[in-house]
């Protein structure tokens, strides 16, 4: 029979997570031709959740559980997920009932169907989501995709099912920043999408707050192009053009006597301005590179778990 896990990235989420549980727990009954489980991954929570899904874990063996030292956060989480992931197939969904469970049999379907190994879910619509969520969401996939050296489909979270070969060569990877949809696809084989109707969080509050969006933002942005480097010596060309012509200006201009040279005050200072900026922003990118290179040359260990159950 075939294996099936459902890896469920979980922090804080004591409003939530039984009734997770038992919609889950409903869909995979009635998947009797495949042998599932459902690991939960308790991202340092610092709510009842770990109490909660013990609690289902004692009562159902189907039920695994990895429990974080601390909260690493949602890619960490499901890497820890992934990494402990034996079966055929594995589903990534959020613990917040934003991703239906119900649709699971049809993504099964459909990568049977296409003869698929990654049916990724795209989000046709959202609902009950906040406007800032949205337009960051938006402005978000769209300038990825401009910088990205991959294309990152669009409007596409982690919710997804992946196959035993992309599982394999995920666990590969050795990058301690993961921007997993990305790194999915990078892999490649056969990708297909289904579209779906992203609902509103189903009780509790986001625990994306602006400043993990940004994080997660960078990380992407940052292991999935060198475009900012380019970018930024793109720059610099620019204002050597324009300095150069400055310079011809002022010089000629000090000749012939067009320039007004000493009345050249506002002059300088916007000059100064402008290539302080540009000197700034350069460095800033650099520093943004540097700073990835150390923390992968620390090689620490991605997250730490401080216990398992049910394995
Ligand atoms: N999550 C996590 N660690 C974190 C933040 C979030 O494991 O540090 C989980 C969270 O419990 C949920 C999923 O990641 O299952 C997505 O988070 P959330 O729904 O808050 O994000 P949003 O849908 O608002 O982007
Ligand atoms: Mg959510």
């Amino acid at each position: 029979m075939e294996t099936l896990s459902i890896i469920v990235p979980c922090y804080n989420e004591e409003a939530v997570i039984s009734e997770s549980y038992s919609r889950l727990k409903k869909v995979l009954n009635q998947m009797n031709d495949f042998q599932s489980e459902i690991i939960f991954v308790n991202d340092g929570s610092t709510d009842r959740t770990a109490e909660i899904v013990s609690k289902i874990a004692t009562n159902d063996i189907r039920v695994k559980i990895l429990h974080f030292s601390r909260n690493f956060g949602h890619q960490p989480a499901v890497t820890a997920g992934i990494h402990c992931c034996t079966s055929d197939f594995a589903v990534i969904i959020d613990a917040d009932l934003q991703d239906p469970p119900e649709i699971i049999p049809q993504l099964i379907e459909t990568l049977k169907k296409e003869q698929a190994n990654v049916v990724y879910c795209v989000r046709e619509k959202r609902n009950g989501e906040s406007f800032m969520k949205k337009l960051t969401a938006r402005v978000f996939y769209r300038s990825m995709n401009y910088l990205s050296e991959v294309s990152i489909p669009l409007d596409t979270g982690d919710f997804r099912l992946i196959d035993r070969l992309v599982i394999t060569e995920f666990k590969r990877f050795r990058e301690k920043g993961k921007y997993i949809r990305g790194i999915i696809s990078w892999i490649g084989f056969k990708q297909v999408p289904y579209m779906y109707r992203r609902d509103a969080r189903f009780a509790g509050e986001t625990k994306y707050p602006i400043r993990k969006m940004l994080h997660f933002a960078t990380t992407a942005m940052l292991y999935f192009s060198q475009k900012p480097l380019k970018i930024a010596t793109g720059l610099g060309f620019v204002t050597v053009l324009i300095g150069i012509f400055y310079a011809l200006w002022a010089l000629v201009g000090k000749i012939v006597g067009f320039s007004h040279a000493l009345t050249g005050w506002s002059s300088i200072i916007i000059l100064i301005v402008f290539f302080g900026g540009v000197q700034l922003l350069t460095v800033g990118v650099l520093g943004q590179y540097i700073g990835i290179l150390f923390d992968e040359i620390k090689d620490r260990p991605e997250y730490i778990i401080e216990k398992k159950e049910n394995f």
